[in-house]
């Protein structure tokens, strides 16, 4: 689908008066609408809950729009469990799926009440010796082999280090009755960023077979089946863009062949999408400033790799958009690139783009999730602001951009401070 970036050339000079480039940019109405989307897709299922996975967009101010839209939140750390609990976040709206996990960690999650979800089957021993287990108790599965759809390799869950076997499920379970814990849910994360709406339908079925299987085995009650992340995002405009609805009909199918026969009708359905919620509703806006001709030709943006580490990661691509040009024909060839010491630190190799003059201001989009979340210190670059464009079109400091100060001051320079 064609991309159109939310915001103007105006706009961005507007802005730029008080906010200097680089800076992420979040469109609230966009992300209301979607989670809105999401909801209404998945309102069949009574107990149904998102819960936003953090550390995709890890801001107050965007936690708390997701909170008021009645999202939870998916933490796997002690900061993002501090975090949520800032934003007012309580115990059943938040979901702790951590893995090889601290043991302060854990007692911060469990005074919270979160829901705890173990990765692997000896955190139960390790959680033991730590705080009471709480009545209800989630577990990560991990069915091995190769995760396929329509006869593709999607994912390949024997090589990942998440989850525990069927085995281990079924004696985790016994093991965690035994020390008093009454419901269980079960989680599995089995591909990333998915395009095709039939992921989230087939992953629900392994666990709502799974979940059958250890309801008769273990003798026990399955409350939630968590179905994590994965639902994607169209980065490229000609890829396919998932369909909220289509996939909450199909999750519900599979519930209703699977589960409802089997008297398991109660079971909550949960998700912790991230990127399928904030990813198109984030924008890095970057100026050019160089231009270079050598053995190719080259176009540099005051922001770097360190404010957006998915290209030079994973070689992602993120779509541009010259301001102002949105209507002219692309008909140069550009490298887009940053200023760090790496050779990776382009945003766009061999891309087609209208022509770029020293001054435009470029838009990288869908760098709402995974975007400045993943940023860095490379190079002794520093992060940017993030603001936030509200729904009455006025924008939001939402976070401000760091100074040299914040790079040094984990640093004491008492000792050099004599001269
Ligand atoms: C990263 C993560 C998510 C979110 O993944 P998306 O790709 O943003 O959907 C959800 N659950 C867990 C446990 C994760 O690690």
């Amino acid at each position: 689908m064609e991309k159109k970036a939310f915001v103007t050339k105006e706009l961005i000079e507007e802005i730029t008066k008080t906010y200097p480039t680089p800076f992420h940019i979040y469109d609230e109405k966009g992300i209301r609408e979607n989670v809105r989307r999401l909801k209404k897709a998945f309102s069949w299922n009574k107990g149904y809950k998102e819960y936003f996975a953090v550390k995709a967009t890890p801001n107050p101010y965007i936690l708390k729009i997701l909170k008021e839209e009645g999202c939870g939140v998916d933490c796997s750390s002690l900061t993002e469990l501090m975090l949520s609990d800032i934003v007012g976040f309580k115990s059943d709206e938040i979901m702790f799926s951590s893995n090889v996990t601290p043991k302060e960690d854990f007692m911060l999650a469990r005074k919270l009440n979160a829901y705890i979800n173990f990765d692997d089957i000896t955190h139960i021993d390790y959680f033991k010796e730590i705080a009471p287990f709480a009545l209800t108790m989630c577990l990560r599965y991990n069915p091995g082999g190769d995760f396929t759809l329509n006869n593709e390799i999607m994912d390949t869950p024997k090589d990942a280090k998440y989850g525990m076997t069927k085995a281990q499920m079924k004696e985790a379970i016994l093991k965690l009755k035994s020390y008093g814990v009454k419901h269980f849910g079960i989680h599995a994360f089995l591909a990333s960023n998915t395009k095709d709406n039939g992921y989230y339908p087939k992953l629900a079925a392994i666990l709502f077979n799974l979940a059958v299987e250890l309801k008769k085995d273990c003798n026990c009650h399955i409350s939630f089946i968590n179905l994590s992340g994965g639902v994607g995002v169209d980065y490229k405009p000609e890829e396919p863009r998932n369909d909220i609805e289509i996939i909450g009909e199909g999750v519900r199918k599979a519930f209703e062949e699977i589960l409802v026969p089997n008297g398991m009708n109660d079971v909550k359905i949960f998700t912790e999408l991230g990127r399928f919620i904030l990813a198109p509703f984030g924008h890095l806006v970057a100026k050019a400033i160089h231009e270079k001709h050598i053995y190719k030709e080259y176009i540099g943006l005051d922001a770097c790799a360190a404010n957006l580490m998915r290209p030079a990661m994973y070689g992602a691509y993120h779509h541009i958009t010259v301001l102002g040009k949105e209507n002219e024909k692309c008909d140069h060839k550009y490298d887009i690139t940053g200023g760090l010491c790496e050779n990776n630190d382009k945003f766009a190799i061999d891309r087609m783009l209208p022509k770029i003059d020293i001054g435009d201001y470029i838009v990288l989009h869908d760098t709402g999730a995974h975007g400045f979340s993943m940023g860095y210190n490379y190079n002794g670059k520093l992060r940017s602001a993030e603001l936030l464009l509200k729904e009455d079109n006025t924008v939001k400091l939402i976070r401000r951009k760091e100074e040299p100060s914040d790079y040094f001051a984990t640093l004491d320079f008492k000792e050099f401070n004599k001269n």
